[in-house]
Formats: structure tokens, sequence, C-alpha cells
């Protein structure tokens, strides 16, 4: 049975589905998982919130699912109700899809289609009439150790994902500071955007302590060729972040952090004009904006906000 609900959803509330396409399938409505998303249309290069929720009486086994090429990892609360967080892709135009599966108990499988219709970001683009130089060629070398660094940061996505959910709705900022440069700013060339600021600058003076905004574990202390001294931190379900430009690391690797553990202090290595932190939140190898996960009302009825 494919249900497609087009253009959804209410906010925390329970979704019946009011316009079905394919009317024979709801007539099994009783039995259909209700499926919830905050917001009800992401805007592009945030993170949103999906709900499933069992039909009383017929509880799930499993919830799979897909969005914005990445897998969305459903962790399940002691009411039987799933959830996941998944990316909108800065570059989504128009409507993403989410693709899910509802096993019960049985082994039944139920797939569900939903379009969400996505908000474009207001980003910032700077016009350059001469072609960006990207921070200088590479050489062989820097090259070499570029695409290392890349795959590193690759490894800790697929960790993230093959972890299960460790974040919280409890939720701090790394810094308490200024932003210097907003998430998904870009450049344009020739009508392209050519290079796009894939994090958020935070200002600090070199030493200021930075701190974990979520429970996870340390995934990565590594010194990185253009980010410098760095820290992954794997917030499991698919879920990660990363510290750039660090003076120092205050943690190893396979530590446990809460929000509010410290990790490390502000500084200026790698490619940098001056000490700031750059962070980084991903859903596997897709970033989104950091503001976008502090600002996530929790979920309602999960009884997950620990403050
Ligand atoms: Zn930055």
């Amino acid at each position: 049975m494919r249900t497609m609900i087009a253009a959804l959803v209410g906010a925390w509330v329970s979704i019946a589905p009011t316009s079905a396409p394919e009317g024979p399938a709801w007539d099994l409505v009783s039995d259909a998982p209700t499926v919830s998303v905050f917001p009800e249309r992401p805007v592009q290069g945030h993170l949103f919130r999906v709900r499933v929720a069992p039909s009383p009486g017929q509880p799930l086994a499993a919830v799979r699912g897909e969005a914005g090429g990445e897998v969305l990892r459903f962790a399940v609360d002691e009411s039987g109700v799933y959830e996941a967080f998944g990316p909108a892709p800065i570059d989504t135009e128009g409507s993403l899809r989410v693709q899910l599966v509802a096993v019960d108990e049985g082994g039944g499988e139920e797939p569900i289609t939903i379009d969400l219709e996505v908000v474009p970001g207001e980003y910032r683009h700077e016009r350059l009439s001469v072609a960006p130089r990207l921070g200088g060629r590479l050489n062989d070398a820097d090259a070499a150790r570029l695409a290392e660094d890349q795959a590193k940061a690759a490894a800790v996505a697929r960790q993230a994902h093959a972890t299960p959910r460790l974040w919280t709705d409890e939720r701090v900022m790394p810094r308490e500071d200024r932003v210097t440069s907003g998430f998904g700013n870009g450049r344009i060339f020739n009508d392209e955007v050519s290079s796009r600021h894939l994090g958020l600058d935070l200002d600090g003076d070199p030493g200021d302590v930075v701190v974990a905004p979520s429970r996870g574990v340390v995934a990565l202390v590594d010194s990185f060729l253009l980010a410098g001294n760095i820290v992954y931190l794997n917030h499991g379900g698919g879920l990660l972040s990363g510290y750039f430009h660090l003076s120092e690391a205050l943690v190893a690797e396979g530590d446990t952090v809460a929000a509010g553990t410290p990790i490390g202090r502000v500084g200026a290595t790698g490619r940098v004009t001056g000490p700031h932190l750059h962070w980084v939140v991903r859903v596997g190898t897709t970033s989104v904006d950091p503001r976008s996960w502090m600002t996530m009302p929790p979920a309602e009825g999960s009884g997950a906000g620990d403050d």
C-alpha cells in the first residue's frame, strides 16, 4: 500500500491525511501510522524533525527512511513513537521528498511518501567579476592531505549513521558569542554559486572555551590542512558536529560529552584570517545551519526536554 501525502503537515498536531490522492489506501486509515514533521515547511539548509506515531493497538517494530540523499536514523521512545532528524539540503529547489517505511510487528511494511515544501533560505551572495581562487592553488602534497582530511570526515559521517541516537533536546551553543559569518552565504561567478560557507562562524579570542552543544562521543581529534586543529563529535542518529581552527582540543577520541562539556579552545589554526570558531553540523555528509538545530523545539509529549 502506497500512501502519498502531498504538501504536508501540521506542527506537533496529529495529521489526519485530509487529501489522499489514492482513496482506497485511506479506507484503512485507522491502521495507518501518523506522520508529523517540524517545521511544516523546512528551510533550505536546515534540519527538520520527523515523527511517526503508531495507531492505537498497532505498534511499530521499526521505521526506516530517506530524505535529501541521507538515510534517516529513527529512534523509538517509550510510547512507541519513532523520531529522526532529516536534512533539507541547501540546494533543494521547491520540494523535498521524504520516503518512509513503517514496519509492523508482523513484518508488514507500509511505504509512506511525503513531499515537503521547502522554503528558500535567506542567504547572501557576493557577486564576483573574476574567478574565485579558492584560497590559492594547492600543491600536490597539500591536495593529497586535503583528500585524506575529507576521507576522515566521511568516516565520521559513517560512524554517526551507525551509532544509535545520543543527542537529546538539552542543547547549548558551543560559544555564546557574536556570529561573524552566517551559514550558507555564497559567492557567485558567471551566475553560478561557486562556493558556500557551510558552517557558522562564532567570534572568540584565542583560548576561549568551546563546549559540546549536546550529548555525543568524540569521534575525531586531528589537525587538518584547511580547518586546523579540529574536534568532531558524533551525536548518533546520523548527526555530527565539527569545531575548526582550535588552538587546542580538551578531549580525546572516545570521550563521552554532554551539553556544556568543554571540548576545545578557540584558535586560528589552519587557513584563517583570524581567531574564530567555525562550527559545522551535518546529517551524514549533508551540512545544515547549526542554528536550525539549536532552535528546534523539543518534541511535544516526548518528555525529551531536559531543560
Ligand atoms: Zn567559517
